[in-house]
């Protein structure tokens, strides 16, 4: 039986999705491939409200986060991590060479306007990256107040990790000033994991040139020249059956209209917080939770793997707490293509099984 995903990614994937991984090959350097990846950036800039240019990677996300520090980090990078995955920010940059350092804040609390300003005033630092929505905690950090910060620093390239939330909540890339947003494919997108995307803008384009080791793979400034010259293609050979399934997830993406998608996740995450706090409590500061997870405090100290196992015997599976929060705490997603109905069978399933 399949397990209906209330996980965190990979998310449900809708059939006629799935049913395009299997279209036949073409060339990658057709003008097939061209048309394919070009439809792919425009309907991506809906979804990333921005005019700049889109990258596409045959990678997770990581890839382009690790691509992304190594590539537009000229002096020294200020990584801003609520939990597991900003953590991962820094990690990439000291694995590659890259001058860093690390500000976090407590787990289950946001980053705020102040702290990116206090480290920026020292004028160390070229680069600025944070976690738009931490997956471990459910934070989903104030980028618009960030984002005030941020103008007064032109110079700094700013990197957003959106991997689950963008195309679940609304972030908009430039009206913000954000230079590179980064997602992947299995998380509110849809699209089975494998693939990821972000912004490129002018400005973390133009620093591209004064980083001499850039890596190769993940080198943004060979990708987006290539982008640029060969018409929407890529250097190495991408996963075309996944760029279907993109195609085809983000058509339906646009015919659901993105407001109307927002208002969903939205409507979802309200009915996951009233539900949490009824029976249990919220593990994030509630100023600031996250519109496609709920993280929710154990506070029934319940045996959520056995939870899990009981959900699983009728089609269902939540995410245990991550890293040092399993246990303490567990995960319910809202996020791609999950409704309102799907929030009601697995809240009164839990109900059920724990007899609340
Ligand atoms: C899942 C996730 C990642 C890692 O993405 P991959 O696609 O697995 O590489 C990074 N950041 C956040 C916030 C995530 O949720």
């Amino acid at each position: 039986m399949h397990k209906k995903l209330f996980i965190p990614g990979p998310t449900e994937v809708a059939p006629e999705v799935l049913e395009s991984l299997g279209g036949p090959m073409i060339g990658h350097r057709s003008k097939a491939a061209s048309d394919l990846q070009r439809s792919i950036s425009d309907m991506l800039r809906t979804v990333f409200c921005t005019e700049q240019e889109i990258l596409l990677s045959t990678s997770s996300g990581s890839g382009l986060m690790e691509g992304a520090v190594r590539s537009c980090t000229a002096k020294k990078a200020a990584m801003f991590s609520v939990g597991a995955f900003g953590d991962r920010w820094y990690k990439m940059a000291t694995a590659n060479g890259v001058p860093a350092d690390i500000f976090k804040s407590e787990l289950g609390q946001a980053t705020t306007p102040e702290m990116v300003d206090q480290a920026l005033a020292t004028g160390q630092y070229d680069l600025v990256a944070i976690t738009h929505n931490e997956t471990a905690t459910g934070i989903m950090n104030p980028v618009e107040d960030i984002a005030e910060v941020m103008k007064k620093y032109p110079d700094v390239v700013w990197c957003v990790d959106a991997v689950s939330s963008a195309g679940g909540s609304k972030i908009e890339t430039d009206k913000l000033g954000i230079d590179v947003l980064i997602t992947s494919t299995q998380k509110a997108l849809a699209v089975p994991p494998g693939m990821a995307a972000c912004t490129i803008s002018q400005k973390a384009y133009d620093r591209t040139s004064q980083v001499q080791n850039r890596g190769l793979y993940f080198d943004f400034k060979e990708l987006y020249d290539t982008v640029k010259s060969k018409d929407y293609q890529y250097p190495s050979t991408p996963s075309l059956p996944l760029m279907y399934a993109l195609d085809c997830q983000l058509k339906r993406m646009m015919a659901e209209g993105m407001d109307a998608r927002y208002a969903r996740h939205i409507e979802m995450a309200e009915f996951m917080r009233a539900w949490a706090k009824e029976y249990f409590a919220l593990f994030p500061n509630d100023q600031y939770l996250s519109n496609t997870l709920t993280v929710i405090n154990n506070t029934r100290d319940i045996d959520i793997s056995g939870l899990n196992k009981a959900l699983g015997e009728r089609g269902m599976q939540l995410g245990n707490g991550y890293g040092s929060l399993k246990n303490l705490t567990f995960r319910i997603a809202h996020m791609g293509e999950l409704t309102m109905s799907d929030m009601r069978e697995i809240t009164s399933a839990i109900e059920e099984i724990l007899d609340l």
